[in-house]
């Protein structure tokens, strides 16, 4: 089969100059030679592809050699490989026989890939091309999404050496004379009956079910290669059991929103193993996952089951007795972990002590102290997956029931996710596009400008994260590589990993407060606020339109959804359990683990305090200084001037009139007026519990305690001064708010000149934002260039008589005026919006009025 395809002798080149390099191994060069020019035309060209190294370097020569010998020295009658290519030439007509890839190939290190070609159906795709491995018809899952795209370059290679090979079968098939169409299906029923009972030999492995649950991705799958290694033919299964999810307390683990990216996601993990001539087998597990395992292992014959770690402790629960009694029938069963850096289970205050639990800070240290093994490299996509003789049936994935839509009385459907669907893509690789898409830009300004909710300078990778579809292992990777580095971003993934720490230690973070005294607060009742808030509809612009994004998209920034958290607790009064069930009904990444830790901070009974509260106006100076972010999601006020767009309770009646808006009719009127005093009345109750229940506040520095969990009981005994022992119990002082203390210590002081740690935020004023520098620049553009010339001319004359023996004098800019300031008095930049500050008298709005309500 001569090679008149200069594209593949290119790409082979390539890679040979990669194998020259080092970044290529011998192996992996052949392997890939195999995968381009198939078999037959390895056999062909190789040797004389290669012919040049003998002169320069004739050790890798001779080792290319010897591999290449040792491939074709093989039987090409020998069983296993005609059974090889007998599944290949049959992955079109849906029989799948047992193979295996040669792991050297199917691990390559992903550092040692070229962007863009490590994943299956890669990033960097060419357009038009498509899989020449035809998906097997057999999939049971709705092939709809529009997304997914083509197999890159690499893996579609990989699948026409697959089919080359098989092609390779038909033309031996000829060259010995059997082309007459009955005698070659007689030799292919004979060839199809002898691998038959190649499979059912004795030496031929059991299936293996690949469980997937949460990592649904090919890239950097422990899993998925865990399977490979086995070297038997693998059954993806998916099994849906929404009682499990939940666990035994209300976590809404399967939320709306949450549950319909899972829908997506499984129909782009099918359309990926397809690529690698495979699929998902989807089943709905009616009474359990186990009864619905053991069946798939009586129908299959599998005989190891394999899975990535889940770590809410109710799924783990599940798995230990889902394993066990598996085990105990003979099935061996791997669980890899992956879904975080680190096992939750193994991490340890050992060595660091208790003090600051809650932060990441301290978790970080911990993680530092008691290291449990390096977090290794990511894995490569296998180029293919070996299936078995017969698939179990499943269900389509429609059945599962994840993506329901409500069904209006004249029978036409409620699209809710058509926003979900037209902002993200669901699949591997838009998990890849956006990760490329942060490093490229949105990094840079990560570490300043991450609250912005008007930028695009997050990852925007939470759901992929959540779902698996990303491992953490390859975002740390990728950003440690990347040209600019956030420190503030890799510090995230901690956040992430301390979330299931958390979750791991008290398994009622998502439906209890973890200070005792805080479940007694006096919570408001009110329905309607809490229905304001879910709808965006408070009157507090900046609210409304966070919220109204979260409806539509199923996503929110951080900053943001600290605004909306605060305005929940500390101004409308409502428990946080109300909003930690709607985030986890709306939001695309609902997790239960971080959403439970952060709303329990926000809620004032999470191990770390928020030391802030962020006011629904004040903090779009930092987040949406120009009301971009407000006019997107509340359109009906976009046409208000940048002053009143966060507070438009404050415009004249003309402005309002010009702008169309008629408050109460247009936009709503603000649910609650008095913040202020909404503030100080939540400040009174924290202090009303506290006293109330002064068990659990340490007298001696005013911290909150917290019962010790049993899993930190064996931890600290022997350590003295880090808990306080009540009778057989231990409490744990906790970070707390100073705001909180002070109340407590001095309520009529704090009652009469306020608290004087008041945590309330003012956003941050003092910022430089870029537009106003940029604004300002170009003002002072004339002014500047005459500053710069006066200096020029300063610094000349100063040498002059420097020279001449005099003194310097005095600069122009100082004279008259004393010591020139560091900074200067007035900080041009911080008001925004508006861009410029303007002098008091001449602010139409009456700027200033402390919380702008
Ligand atoms: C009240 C509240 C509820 C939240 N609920 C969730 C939730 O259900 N699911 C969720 O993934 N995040 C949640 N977060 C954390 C955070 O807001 C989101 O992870 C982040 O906004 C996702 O956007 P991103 O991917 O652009 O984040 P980036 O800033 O780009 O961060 C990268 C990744 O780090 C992780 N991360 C970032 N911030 C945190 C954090 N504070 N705690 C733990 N991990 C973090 C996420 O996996 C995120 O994708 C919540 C925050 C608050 C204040």
């Amino acid at each position: 089969m001569p090679v008149d395809n200069n594209s593949e002798i290119s790409q082979i080149r390539h890679l040979l100059r990669e194998l020259l390099t080092g970044r290529e191994d011998p192996e992996g060069f052949f392997c890939f030679c195999l995968s381009i020019l198939g078999n037959r035309g390895t056999r062909i060209q190789f040797v004389e592809l290669i012919s040049l190294l003998s002169y320069y370097h004739p050790q890798l020569h001779s080792q290319l050699i010897t591999i290449y010998e040792g491939y074709f020295s093989k039987d090409t009658d020998d069983e296993l490989e005609l059974a090889l290519a007998l599944s290949l030439a049959d992955i079109s007509h849906q029989t799948f026989t047992t193979w295996s890839v040669p792991l050297s190939h199917a691990q390559v290190p992903l550092t040692s890939l070229p962007k863009g070609e490590t994943l299956s159906g890669g990033i960097n795709n060419t357009a038009g091309k498509t899989n020449s491995c035809d998906a097997p018809k057999t999939s049971n899952i709705m092939k709809e999404s529009g997304k997914s795209k083509p197999a890159s370059n690499k893996n579609e290679h990989r699948a026409e050496a697959a089919s080359s090979l098989a092609n390779d079968n038909d033309s031996q098939e000829k060259l010995h004379g059997v082309n007459q169409p009955e005698q070659s299906r007689k030799s292919r029923r004979c060839q199809r009956k002898r691998q038959q009972q190649l499979l059912k030999s004795p030496a031929s492995p059991r299936p293996v079910l690949l469980w997937f649950r949460r990592d649904l991705r090919l890239l950097d799958n422990p899993a998925l290669i865990g399977c490979l290694e086995l070297g038997a033919p693998v059954i993806p299964v998916f099994l849906w059991n929404a009682q499990e999810e939940e666990g035994p307390g209300v976590t809404v683990a399967a939320g709306g929103a949450c549950k319909y990216w899972l829908h997506q996601a499984l129909m782009c993990l099918n359309h990926a193993l397809e690529r690698i001539g495979s699929h998902l087998v989807t089943i709905r597990a009616e009474s359990s996952s186990l009864e619905c395992l053991q069946r798939l292992v009586d129908e299959t014959g599998a005989g190891t089951v394999v899975a990535t770690a889940l770590y809410e402790p109710w799924l783990k629960e599940r798995d230990e007795g889902v394993f066990k009694t598996l085990q105990l029938q003979g099935v061996s069963c791997q669980l890899h972990h992956s879904y975080c850096l680190r096992d939750p289970y193994t991490v340890t205050t050992r060595g660091v002590g208790l003090r600051g639990i809650g932060s990441v800070s301290h978790f970080m240290s911990c993680c530092e102290q008691n290291p449990v093994g390096a977090i290794g490299a990511p894995l490569d996509a296998p180029p293919a997956l070996p299936g078995p003789s017969t698939w179990p049936p499943g269900c389509p994935l429609e059945q599962l029931g994840l993506a329901r839509m409500p069904r209006r009385r004249d029978g036409t459907t409620v699209d809710w996710a058509v926003n979900i669907r037209r902002d993200w893509d669901f699949t591997e690789e838009g998990a890849h596009a956006r990760l490329e898409a942060f490093l490229q830009d949105g990094v840079q300004r990560y570490e300043k400008e991450s609250a912005r909710a008007d930028a695009p300078n997050t990852s925007c990778l939470s759901p992929y994260l959540h779902w698996g579809q990303m491992s953490p292992r390859w975002l740390l990777w990728d950003t440690r590589a990347a040209r600019c580095r956030s420190p503030k971003f890799q510090r995230k993934l901690a956040w992430r990993d301390l979330a299931y720490w958390q979750l791991v230690l008290f398994p009622d973070l998502p439906w209890e407060s973890l200070r005792p005294p805080y479940k007694a607060l006096c919570w408001s009742s009110e329905r309607a606020h809490l229905r304001a808030w879910q709808r965006g509809k408070t009157g507090y612009p900046l609210v409304d339109a966070a919220m109204r994004q979260l409806w539509q998209t199923g996503w929110m920034n951080n900053y943001m959804r600290h605004v909306v958290a605060s305005f929940l607790i500390a101004y409308l009064h409502l428990p946080w359990q109300e909003g930690y069930r709607w985030f986890q009904d709306t939001l695309v990444d609902a997790d239960v683990a971080i959403d439970a830790m952060m709303w329990q901070n926000g809620g004032m009974s999470g191990l770390d305090h928020w030391n802030f509260v962020m006011h629904p106006v004040d903090a779009a100076m930092t987040c949406d200084p120009d009301g971009t972010f407000v006019r997107r999601w509340c359109t009906e006020l976009a046409a208000l001037p940048d002053e009143l767009i966060h507070k438009p309770w404050k415009s004249p009646a003309s402005i309002l009139r010009r702008a169309g808006i008629v408050l109460g009719q247009t936009y709503p009127e603000r649910v609650v007026t008095d913040l202020e005093e909404r503030r100080t009345q939540s400040l009174r109750d924290v202090a009303d519990v506290r006293r109330r229940f002064s068990d659990y506040v340490d007298q001696r520095s005013g911290c909150d305690l917290v019962p010790l969990p049993d899993r930190l009981v064996k931890e600290v005994l022997g350590s003295t001064g880090e808990v306080l022992r009540r009778g057989s119990h231990f409490l744990l002082p906790v970070i707390t708010r100073m705001e909180f203390k002070h109340q407590s210590a001095e309520p009529d002081e704090a009652e009469g000149h306020g608290n004087p740690y008041s945590a309330v935020l003012k956003g941050y004023v003092s910022r430089k934002r870029d537009e106003t520098i940029a604004f300002l620049n170009e003002r002072d553009f004339t002014a500047s260039v005459m500053y710069e010339s006066t200096q020029r001319r300063e610094r000349a004359e100063r040498q002059q008589r420097l020279l001449d023996g005099l003194p310097a004098p005095p600069s122009s800019t100082n004279r008259g005026r004393g010591r020139p300031r560091r900074t200067p008095t007035k900080d041009h930049y911080s008001i925004v919006p508006g861009g410029v500050a303007l002098p008091p008298k001449l602010c139409p709005l009456g700027e200033g009025t402390a919380n702008g309500n």
